[in-house]
């Protein structure tokens, strides 16, 4: 008996919701628990409120099917992988809960898992490691407690999960795993917990299951389409079950969606916001379709007539049409209406995710009444407007490597191996303290003046004392890489309250890009200059590129993504120019986002890499040849876009590799990568001190594959977050290292 007669999906859902709690409850209950100073029960009592206060808002917002499981302490896919048992070896000794976060951050003499970018989105998900002999079964009953938890609230909900396929392509091989193992050959090993935990919430009375495959948006192999297959026929034949409704967002199926349509599976949710209609000759009649209207990746109120187009379009094809949400709601901030600081004209056209939520309860009673017929633009993908404001004027390129290479040489006088760090030098409490005073206006602008220049001042003085070559100012102005260029740039705004989670306890504000960007004055260009003035050795001034200023942001949808890319670029210009007018020889433009909005599937890959590294050239062709132009990358997988990299044409970059073991560090000619790299020689995600000798081995490492006049000396990452103690313990070793392989070239 397969769910003979599925009781009909309620007219409107979301996907899922954000989870952090409306003022970041979550956040702070986590921290609080890790530091020690409360006990697991009272973030478990945390957790249980922020998961009932969501149920019932959604309830109360009118939604008709309210979904559970979209709450995490950390993470969905480190669920999913303690959901089944899939945890590695290292982490077993230790109590439940313990070996959870270990996973997540790593525990004493335990490193974590990898973490890596969630799709294109700017969330960060936990990688799990399944090898050969990884025993999947059914551990615990997480879905189900979380069922019976909104049920005794009086809320019957539909559980989500993730889907095996994801879970799997998203999982990394064990480290002992054989050389040509993949994760996704253990998928008949694992459909067996899949089908447990159906026939478990079967038993519960659950109606519907929401099964998340956004990996199916991406370019798939005939194998993992047949594996997708395989999978949902095989989960579609358990014998008592709930409905299934396997969730694709984040782009268009393609040709995964007749091999899901072919299968048993009730409802398939497709993302209409990045996705089109779904091609005519797929057969839908037989199916729900979960129809992703409004946007989750956006801030924009959703057009409604372009929606119920697609609605209506939709309901033509298939046997029932059920309006959602284009993705989870878990990237956007929860609530607008506590954003009594903007704009009034701009907080109109804003929708978060309460909002989201009554735009999908209004769609549905729209199209409940909405006649059928040829709908007007159907395709309810943001069509930009095709009108520009004006034409980027082109930008003369910089001289050769070579010619400017020789004159920053000449300029700079540096030693070889030169040390340098990546930007950011701790952000005392203090200052931060500093900062909320400031904006609650209960310290005034020249106190809070003095107090950055003192720790500007403070960082100068500690990277002289330490006899570091190349001197930053250590950015305590900012109290984001992003937010602080959008506060100073027009066409920005930015939220109170408007927290989305990035990874476990950490948030960011993504600023509101709503309008023409333009820098109507320096932003950066004092705060450089005055550490300038505290030290003859260069200071390199600090900037943040125009794809990571646009990728952290959220960004109107009425322009095309690279002409908006390319506005910002012309601010980021006007900066250099006037970093380097007044004085500043080195200035890094950092673009650690580069890799995060390239094309899910391969075809829109190259066009964006070429537009994204025009954009950072326009951004940096301003400087002279003797100005040196460095950049950082750090979690965006430089090795993937190598070539983009090398592109950047930047004098000098920076890359991650303590963790990542960059290719470009490894291979450099694979690029044609010539110019000067500064491969990471520590983690600064670890409070752990380098020593001189491990330091020196990374530096050797690097000196095998690449000249000594290229190479240069700098942790892997900024440094904000960690203590003074620790920066100069570890930059301490660093600058000896260097000394010590200097005498060798
Ligand atoms: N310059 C920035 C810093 O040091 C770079 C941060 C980043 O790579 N994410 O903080
Ligand atoms: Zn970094």
């Amino acid at each position: 008996m397969t769910a003979v007669r599925p009781s009909p999906f309620p007219a409107s859902t979301v996907l899922g919701y954000p989870r952090i709690g409306p003022a970041r409850e979550l956040k702070h209950a986590l921290e609080s628990y890790w530091s020690g100073r409360t006990a697991y029960d009272e973030l478990d009592k945390i957790g249980t409120r922020l998961r009932e206060d969501t149920w019932r808002r959604l309830h109360a917002l009118g939604l008709g099917a309210v979904p559970s499981g979209t709450f995490s302490y950390y993470d969905q896919v480190l669920d999913t992988a303690v959901l089944f048992d899939a945890v590695p070896e290292r982490y077993r000794g230790l109590p439940p809960e313990d070996a959870y976060f270990a996973m997540a951050r790593g525990a004493a003499g335990i490193a974590p898992l990898r973490m890596t970018k969630w799709f294109d989105t700017n969330y960060h998900y936990i990688v799990p490691e399944i090898g050969p002999d990884t025993a999947f079964r059914l551990a615990g009953d997480a879905p189900l407690a979380e069922v019976r938890q909104a049920r005794a609230l009086g809320h019957d909900t539909r559980p989500v999960l993730l889907g095996p396929v994801t879970y799997l392509l998203l999982s990394e091989p064990a480290p002992d795993a054989p050389a040509g193992f993949a994760p996704l050959d253990r998928l008949p090993d694992l459909l067996p917990a899949y089908e447990r935990l159906l026939a478990a919430l079967a038993a519960e009375g659950v109606a519907w299951v929401q099964l998340d495959e956004p990996a199916l948006v991406a370019d798939r192999s005939a194998e993992e389409l047949a594996a997708v297959r395989t999978a949902y026929r095989r989960l579609g034949a358990v014998a008592a079950r709930p409905a299934l409704f396997v969730a694709t967002y984040f782009g268009d199926p393609g040709e995964a969606l007749p091999v899901l349509a072919e299968t048993p599976v009730e409802a398939i949710g497709l993302d209409l916001v990045r996705g089109s209609l779904p091609a005519p000759d797929i057969d839908l009649s037989g199916k729900t379709v979960v129809a992703g209207v409004v946007s989750g990746r956006d801030v924009w109120r959703t057009d409604h007539d372009r929606a119920l187009a697609a609605l209506v379009a939709v309901r033509e094809r298939a046997a029932h049409v059920v309006v959602g949400t284009s993705c989870s709601l878990l990237h956007v901030p929860y609530d607008v209406e506590r954003e009594t600081g903007l704009d009034p004209a701009l907080r109109e056209r804003l929708a978060f995710a309460e909002q989201k939520v009554a735009e999908v309860v209004e769609l549905a009673s729209l199209l409940a009444s909405a006649p059928d017929g040829a709908p007007r633009g159907a395709d309810s993908r943001a069509t930009p407007s095709p009108v520009s404001p004006e034409p980027a004027a082109p930008c003369p390129p910089r001289s050769p490597y070579a010619v400017r290479a020789a004159a920053q040489a000449e300029h700079l006088r540096l030693p070889t191996l030169p040390v340098t760090t990546i930007g950011s030098f701790p952000q005392t409490g203090e200052l931060r303290e500093a900062r909320a005073a400031l904006t609650a206006g209960r310290l005034d602008e020249a106190a809070y003046e003095a107090l950055v220049r003192n720790e500007i001042a403070r960082a100068v003085a500690v990277q002289e004392r330490l006899g570091l070559d190349v001197l930053v100012h250590g950015e305590p102005e900012r109290n984001d890489m992003v937010q602080y260029f959008a506060e100073h740039l027009d066409g920005f705004a930015v939220t109170r309250h408007g927290w989305v989670q990035s990874y476990g306890s950490r948030c960011t504000r993504p600023p509101i890009l709503y309008g023409d960007v333009r820098r109507p004055e320096p932003i950066t260009v004092r705060w450089a200059t005055y550490a300038q003035s505290l030290t003859d050795r260069p200071v390199k001034g600090m900037l943040t590129g125009p794809v990571t200023i646009v990728a952290w942001s959220f960004v109107r949808d009425d322009l095309p993504l690279r002409d908006v890319v390319s506005q910002v670029a012309d601010a980021v210009r006007d900066e250099v120019r006037d970093l380097e007018a007044a004085g500043l020889s080195i200035i890094q433009v950092d673009e650690p986002a580069l890799r995060e909005l390239l094309p899910l599937r391969r075809a829109g890959q190259d066009g964006y890499l070429a537009w994204a590294v025009d954009a950072y050239r326009r951004a940096t062709s301003g400087a002279s040849d003797r100005t040196q132009i460095h950049t950082h990358l750090c979690y965006s997988d430089a090795d993937e876009i190598i070539a983009a990299v090398d592109a950047l044409d930047a004098d000098v970059t920076s890359v991650e590799s303590a963790r990542s073991h960059a290719r470009l560090l490894r291979e450099p000619a694979v690029g044609g990568f010539e110019r000067g790299l500064g491969p990471g020689v520590y983690d600064i995600h670890s409070p752990r001190v380098p020593e001189v000798e491990e330091i020196e081995e990374s530096l050797r490492a690097a000196l095998k594959v690449l000249p000594a006049h290229r190479l240069w000396v700098n942790p892997d990452c900024g440094l904000k977050t960690r203590t003074y103690e620790e920066v100069e313990a570890a930059l301490a070793n660093v600058v000896t290292a260097a000394r010590n392989l200097r005498g060798d070239h």
